[in-house]
This record gives structure tokens, C-alpha cells and sequence, in this order.
């Protein structure tokens, strides 16, 4: 197939991401419809549209036209799905894009396991090939291509805040270490709105007695390639981490308070790069366990009531949920679940890119309603979360609610709460 259209390209980028895994999952699909009421968006809006299963689509329809057993034979006798259109692409961004966090809830109740936040983003590639998504989320992609973050914290910007937040808070944050054992990485988030997140993460860096670095060379965790479906992007940023890494000869690389950062380089960065990676990825709510456990962190109790919000990515699809309740335990004197709550925990609306997507902010707004209930229940005065993404959906939930609980970072309270040497 020669691609000349949007379509024939999207077409074509979907057909060779297609192997035996996405083959077994699109024939799986017993269109039992009980994906639909895991899903968020579905649990607020009610439109059929918006039924995980129904997401898949137009990967579908090019798998029965172009890959399934048969399929010539079918185009022959007339018996395969029509050609995809790009109207039928632009049907579909909005479900591709809007109305998927690519949170993976739905998987936990699908009775075949299909993975449908894994094809969501295997048929974003083929959208982003072909030029089709929400200009908002491409654009922050490109950001990140040419500044080298998503929200434009260049090297100079990451340095001036560097400096700044060392002399405003008394605390060393070292850039550019020749040698260090762990880099910590930082999401363009906490550059830019939660910077006290960068602060914390030093504390707690050095009560650890850590030989740890940032690296101008590679400090953006943050992946709008991945979210965006542009996948050179994805490998630019993932590059650069791994990059900077090798360079400082670190052992470990700790992912901030970031979800899909994490996911990114845990889950697919030795793919992406094509070769094993020379060290350890730990999201930081890993590592903070870890650092208890080994007993390097000591902690104040804390006597507010809090909430835990498991990020997606952290939680359900990083393996973490236990990290970050061993944190809290003893140390949050008044705990409370949410329920749901761990791997089935609601989304908070906007991963996978949907904050940064303005068509979906309506819709997104909508989810914060589940989540507002979720705390209602557990009467905790404040919703504990440890991803930045999680973390400014929840706080425009707030303030467009003028909702009345806090919202805490899970890094920033352990730090507030550090026992000094
Ligand atoms: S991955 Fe999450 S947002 Fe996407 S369809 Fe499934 S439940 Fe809905
Ligand atoms: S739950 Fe699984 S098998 Fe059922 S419709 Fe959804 S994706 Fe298909």
C-alpha cells in the first residue's frame, strides 16, 4: 500500500504495528460491552460512543481489511470492512484522543484481557502519522521537540529555577555532576507549577545521603510523544534520559511525580531504545519505600486525614500501589481508602494527554464529579496524589468546583514531615 492520503497513512501505520499480540487482542473482542462501565467517560456521559471496545474501531477495520486470516480473499469477494476514510479518522479522534486517559480500567473487567489502552495508543501513532489529533496536544509534542519540554522549561529556564529554589529554600540541588550514582529526573509540570516538588525531591534526595544529580542533558521526564502518538518524538526524550544516565554513569534513574513519565521509560524504553538499559528506573514513590524500608527516612506523624488517589500509571499500570500506601502507613495517622480504590481506583480525567487537550475539558471536568464523591465518602479533609498530571487535573477540578478539600502532593508532605539528622 502506497500511503498518499491521511488515511492510507494512518492505514498503514496501523497494519505494521500489528503482530501477534494486537491480532490475538482484535480478535478477542466478544462485544460483551462490559468494558463500558469502567470506563470514566462512559460513567459520565452514557454515550455508547464512549465504550472502550468502540475506541478500537477503525484499528479493526484496517486489521480485517488488510491483516486478519483471509483478508484478500474477503477484499475479493467483497466481504471485508469498507476502506478507511479520513472522516472516518476525524469521527474518531475525539474517542482516540478526548475520551482516553489510556488508564487501563477497562482491561480489569474485560473478560478476553484485551489491553485497549495499549491499542488506543498504538492507533494514536497511526493518527499522529497521518496528521490527525487535537493541535493543543501536538503542539505541546512538538514543544518538547524543538525546547526540548512540553511547557518550555529549556536547560536555561531548568538552571534559573535550579538557582532560585536552592537560595530560596536553603537546599542543594545539584545540576550537571560529572559522576553520580542516581539522576533524578523532573517533570515540566513541577518546573513550571509545582517547582516545590522539585524541592521536596531534594530534601529528600540528600537526608538520603544520595551522590545524585539533575542533568541539563537529559531532565524532562514528561513524554508528549508518547501521549500524542508522535513516536519520534517519544524517542528524543527518552534519548535523552538515557543519555544523561550513561553519561554520569548513574545506577539508577528516579522518575519524578509523573504517571506516563514512568510508564514511558519503565515499560518501554529499552523497546524504544533497542538495547537493554544500563540501569534502574524507580518511580519516586518506589524509591521513597525503598528508602524506608532500608530505614532512611524518618518521619513526623502527620494528623490530617488524608486520601490516597492512585495515579493509572503509577498505580494500575506501574505496579506501585503498594509502594505508596507503605509510605503513608504509620507515618498518616489518619488514613482513609477511597472506594474504589488501588488498581480500581478512578481516573483522574485528564492522563493520556486529555488535560492538555481543550475540546475534552468539559467532558474531564465531568470525571472530577466521581472523584469529589469518591472523597465525599471517606470524609478525609485532604486527596494525597503523587503525579503532577494527576495533580493539575485535580486542582482545575477544584477551582472550577470551588471544591473545599486539599489537594497534596504525596513527595512533598513526606518531605514536610522528614525528621532532620
Ligand atoms: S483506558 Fe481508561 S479511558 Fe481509555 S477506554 Fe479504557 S477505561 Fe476508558
Ligand atoms: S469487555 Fe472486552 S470483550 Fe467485552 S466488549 Fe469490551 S473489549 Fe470487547
Amino acid at each position: 500500500m502506497t500511503a498518499e492520503t491521511p488515511a492510507a497513512t494512518a492505514i498503514d501505520r496501523f497494519v505494521t504495528q500489528i503482530g501477534a499480540q494486537v491480532a490475538a487482542y482484535l480478535d478477542a473482542c466478544v462485544h460483551c460491552g462490559q468494558c463500558a462501565e469502567a470506563c470514566h467517560f462512559y460513567e459520565v456521559s452514557g454515550d455508547p460512543r464512549h465504550t472502550p471496545a468502540y475506541k478500537l474501531v477503525p484499528l479493526a477495520r484496517a486489521y480485517r481489511r488488510h491483516k486478519a486470516p483471509f483478508a484478500r480473499l474477503k477484499r475479493t469477494l467483497g466481504l471485508a470492512p469498507a476502506e478507511l476514510e479520513e472522516a472516518d479518522l476525524r469521527e474518531w479522534q475525539d474517542l482516540i484522543y478526548d475520551t482516553c486517559t489510556m488508564c487501563g480500567r477497562c482491561t480489569m473487567v474485560c473478560p478476553m484481557g484485551i489491553d485497549i489502552a495499549s491499542l488506543v495508543g498504538l492507533q494514536r501513532r497511526g493518527f499522529a502519522a497521518a496528521g490527525i489529533g487535537p493541535e493543543d496536544l501536538f503542539e505541546v509534542a512538538e514543544n518538547s521537540r524543538i525546547k526540548g519540554s512540553p511547557l518550555g522549561a529549556t536547560p536555561k529556564v531548568l538552571a534559573e529555577r535550579i538557582e532560585w529554589l536552592s537560595d530560596e529554600h536553603e537546599v542543594e540541588i545539584p545540576l550537571d555532576k560529572a559522576q553520580a550514582d542516581v539522576l533524578l529526573t523532573v517533570s515540566s509540570i513541577e518546573t513550571m507549577k509545582y517547582p516545590q516538588s522539585i524541592v521536596a525531591m531534594a530534601r529528600l534526595l540528600n537526608h538520603a545521603g544520595e551522590n545524585w544529580t539533575l542533568s541539563s542533558k537529559g531532565y524532562e521526564a514528561t513524554n508528549f510523544g508518547v501521549l500524542s502518538g508522535k513516536s519520534d518524538v517519544a524517542k528524543l526524550m527518552l534519548t535523552k534520559i538515557v543519555e544523561a544516565a550513561e553519561s554520569v554513569g548513574a545506577k539508577l534513574v528516579v522518575i519524578p511525580e509523573c504517571g506516563h513519565a514512568y510508564g514511558a521509560l519503565r515499560w518501554t524504553g529499552a523497546t524504544m531504545m533497542g538495547r537493554p538499559l544500563p540501569f534502574q528506573v524507580m518511580h519516586i514513590t518506589e524509591y521513597l519505600a525503598k528508602l524506608k524500608r532500608e530505614g532512611r527516612l524518618k518521619l513526623k506523624p502527620m494528623a490530617k486525614s488524608v486520601t490516597y488517589h492512585d495515579p493509572c500509571q503509577i498505580s494500575r499500570r506501574g505496579g506501585a500501589t503498594e509502594e505508596a500506601r507503605f509510605l503513608l502507613s504509620d507515618f498518616a495517622q489518619d488514613f482513609r481508602e477511597m472506594a474504589p480504590t488501588g488498581n480500581a481506583n478512578w481516573c483522574c480525567g485528564g492522563g493520556g494527554g486529555v488535560a492538555a487537550i481543550a475540546s475534552a475539558t468539559e467532558l474531564r471536568r465531568k470525571v472530577f464529579e466521581i472523584k469529589m464523591q469518591q472523597v465525599a465518602d471517606t470524609g478525609a479533609e485532604s486527596m494525597v496524589s503523587a503525579c503532577a498530571n494527576c495533580r493539575q487535573t485535580l486542582d482545575d477540578g477544584k477551582a472550577h468546583y470551588e471544591w473545599d478539600r486539599e489537594i497534596d502532593s504525596l513527595v512533598e508532605i513526606i518531605a514536610d514531615h522528614l525528621v532532620e539528622a
